[in-house]
């Protein structure tokens, strides 16, 4: 299985993370830009998390032998602090920098006028910078979230095969289908969507347009559930074309319209399928800006 997880947290997971992500088979991924949990004060804590996805995580990926990218955005959540509005104006220094592929993850949180603003002024600059979105759906209020997302999508101009929006489930796939966005799944270990249901879904839908992600974070989560959901696939009935259609087509279709996607191995990492747990990397002493993720000297 090659997989390409297309909305993973990175930089709130450990190096043992990445190893089993990449013994589990993926290959690449994309780390939205998100609320860290810890509300911001200052646009200043935008600008180093930026730097910090597009730099050191980038780096930090690669030395597990996993092709890091970006989307940034301004998360909905912190859209409705005042204090934090001029990212969105810092946004176009980063939205033409290698390695960004997307701006996200844009969308609405509570609905609040505050995020309607933010979400449509992000939407113009996707189509400024001809970038695909992602797009964030509430976990309350799911269905009316969704239908009023789907609105400022289309009011936006934006061409629907740029914009994929994400954590559905059963009551919201229609009405993506029906816009023609992409439809993203996070699949979650305890909560939300998990691989049997995501099956059903498979079934009834198709495989078109579909992105599978873990979605995983610093919450209850899990960065192997997109080779779990591989797995559920295979033992459903779908053959092995579909789930690469899933799990690797898929987001290199929809995230190369950035035409900045990198996907060849990287140097010291086999170019193969082959994800039975036996070729689990070890870091290099490489360094970034002087620092390596290693702890001292490697014993021999
Ligand atoms: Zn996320």
């Amino acid at each position: 299985m090659r997989i390409f997880d297309p909305h993973i947290h990175m930089t709130s997971r450990t190096t043992d993370d990445y190893q089993a992500m990449y013994a589990s088979g993926v290959r690449a991924l994309v780390e939205p830009s998100f609320w860290l949990g810890q509300p911001r004060t200052s646009a200043g804590s935008f600008t180093d998390y930026f730097d910090a996805l597009i730099g050191w995580e980038r780096f930090r990926a690669s030395q597990y032998g996993i092709r890091h990218h970006a989307a940034l955005a301004l998360n909905p959540k912190e859209a409705n602090d005042p204090r934090l509005r001029e990212v969105v104006e810092l946004l176009p220094r980063y939205l033409g920098k290698d390695g960004v592929v997307a701006v996200g993850e844009v969308g609405y949180d509570s609905m609040t006028p505050e995020e309607d603003e933010v979400f449509a002024r992000q939407l113009e600059l996707a189509r400024e910078f001809e970038l695909p979105v992602m797009v964030h759906t509430p976990h309350r209020d799911k269905v009316a979230g969704t239908r009023r997302t789907l609105d400022v999508v289309r009011e936006s101009g934006i061409d629907p095969a740029m914009v994929v929006v994400d954590h559905l489930n059963e009551g919201t796939v229609d009405l993506v289908a029906d816009s023609g966005a992409w439809m993203g799944f996070s699949i979650y270990p305890h909560t939300k969507m998990d691989e049997p249901r995501m099956v059903e879904i498979l079934r009834r839908i198709g495989t078109r347009r579909v992105l599978v992600n873990s979605a995983a974070d610093w919450g209850q989560s899990d960065p192997l559930k997109t080779s779990s959901t591989g797995r559920e696939m295979l033992g459903g009935g779908f053959d092995a074309a579909a789930v690469h259609t899933v799990l690797w087509e898929n987001p290199v279709a929809f995230f190369g319209q950035s035409g900045r996607l990198v996907l060849d191995p990287i140097p010291g990492f086999e170019e193969d399928d082959a994800s039975d747990g036996s070729g689990a990397p070890d870091a290099s002493g490489a360094l970034f800006e002087g620092n390596s993720v290693l702890r001292g000297e490697r014993v021999r």
